[in-house]
């Protein structure tokens, strides 16, 4: 794993959603630059691909 802003390492970190709630969310902490990433918002990022990838995407399994 390694961070999207300035490619450093990146460790696996809990993050604490204090929205109301007490839960736990599985998230990373970039030690260089502090850049946090949680599930949801690596979810949207791989969700929202360009439309441009075509049959020779490494990503399909069939
Ligand atoms: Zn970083």
């Amino acid at each position: 794993m390694s961070c999207p802003r300035c490619r450093g390492v990146m460790i696996a970190q809990d993050l604490h959603d204090h929205h109301g709630t007490y839960l736990t969310l599985p998230g990373w902490r970039c030690l260089s630059c502090g850049e946090v990433l949680d599930a949801t918002i690596l979810t949207n990022r791989q969700s929202v691909k360009s439309p441009t990838s075509r049959s020779s995407s490494p990503n399909v399994c069939r």
